[in-house]
């Protein structure tokens, strides 16, 4: 058992303090920090600025351990799945897309997911544990590391698997790290609509952006597909959402999963722009990426029928964006990620 202190998933004010009793100037904690979070490193072989008989010390008390990548699947749109083994065998995935200069990693928060939505994969299969924020961490590290030189600006959405409102303990901490590289206008947390998760972002002094999944106009056809909304009805939420601390030129993302036949009507395009009249927030429109398997009911609308529902928001003055999932031909969509069974 490695009983080292791992210094992944912790911020460069941490790893300093860390290191401090450990050298014999206090510039060495930060330029350790400085190798972990600035650079990426993933060794102490590779901290060439410190001596060799300081890095071998180093090594004896912390290790830098991150997740092993077991597989990078290639989509033929640019995007890539990877597959990360934990230390205990659990096996998660997460999402790397890119657009021109601009890439945006998707991040998962827990191998699983209890909330149990109807028309996802991750749900389907259920709770896994929460991840830890050097697990959470690690994956944008990979991502980083897989990327060309071309790419100017960095996203990250909590879009993976899991809700991250339901791991705060951990989301805390890893948007801490995540922040010092990516700002914080650039990271997105999304939720099913967890009530006390968004009261806990509500109160942070540096928030994230908010993306809200809401599917549905009205209660009972989102309880339908969210069981969640039994717990945290949509009157309570968007109460919550309606006082959301938005800092300038700040909106609420909706997610809105478009399902043939159940909420894709012209009606409900209208419907979800009275109930979200008066925040700031633009909808994310996303086609339903289907699954034989686990929900073979539930299909995606024709082309036409999606374009009919944006428009119908358009018309009444919202901001709309389509989004056409990328990396479906590696199953790598949105409500696709599932968990596998690492190998180790
Ligand atoms: N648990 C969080 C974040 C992960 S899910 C949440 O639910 O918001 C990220 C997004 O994927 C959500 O907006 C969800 O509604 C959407 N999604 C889930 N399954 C999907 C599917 N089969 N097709 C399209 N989008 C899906
Ligand atoms: Fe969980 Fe989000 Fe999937 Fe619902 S949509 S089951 S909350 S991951």
């Amino acid at each position: 058992m490695d009983n080292r202190t791992n210094l992944v998933g912790r911020t460069s004010a941490e790893i300093t303090e860390l290191i401090a009793p450990h050298v014999d100037r206090d510039f060495r904690g930060r330029q350790v920090a400085q190798w972990i979070i600035d650079r990426n490193a993933s060794s102490f072989g590779e901290m060439t600025n410190l001596s060799l008989a300081l890095r071998r010390d180093l090594d004896s008390y912390f290790s830098i351990e991150e997740p092993e990548v077991l597989q990078v699947i290639e989509s033929s749109d640019g995007s890539s799945k990877f597959l990360f083994g934990l230390s205990d065998g659990v096996g998660v995935e997460g999402v790397s897309m890119r657009e021109g200069a601009k890439a945006t990693f998707c991040l998962s928060s827990q191998a699983g997911c209890a909330v149990g939505c109807t028309f996802c994969v991750t749900g389907a299969i259920g709770a896994g544990r929460n991840l830890r924020p050097g697990e959470i961490v690690s994956q944008y590290r990979a991502m980083l590391r897989h990327l060309d030189a071309e790419v100017e600006r960095i996203n990250i959405v909590f879009m993976g698997m899991g809700e991250p409102l339901l791991n705060t303990g951990n989301l805390g901490p890893a948007l801490a790290v995540l922040s010092e590289r990516v700002s914080l206008k650039r990271i997105t947390v999304s939720t099913a609509g967890i009530l006390p998760g968004v009261q806990w972002l509500a109160g942070l002094e540096k928030r994230p952006k908010l993306a809200v999944s809401l599917n549905a106009p009205d209660q009972d056809r989102r309880a339908h597909i969210m069981p969640i909304a039994h717990r945290y009805p949509l009157v309570d939420l968007m109460k919550a959402l309606r006082e959301f601390p938005l800092e300038h030129g700040r909106r609420i993302t909706f997610e809105y999963v478009l399902i043939d036949g159940f909420n894709d009507a012209e009606n409900d395009a209208r419907a979800t722009a009275r109930l979200i009249r008066g925040i700031p927030a633009k909808v994310n429109v996303i086609p339903l990426n289907e699954d034989r398997e686990h929900f073979p009911d539930l299909r995606r609308p024709a082309a036409a029928v999606v374009d009919r529902f944006a428009a119908g928001m358009r018309d009444v003055g919202l901001t709309v964006t389509v989004r056409w999932s990328k990396g479906e031909d590696v199953a790598a969509a949105c409500g696709q990620l599932r968990q596998r069974q690492s190998t180790r």
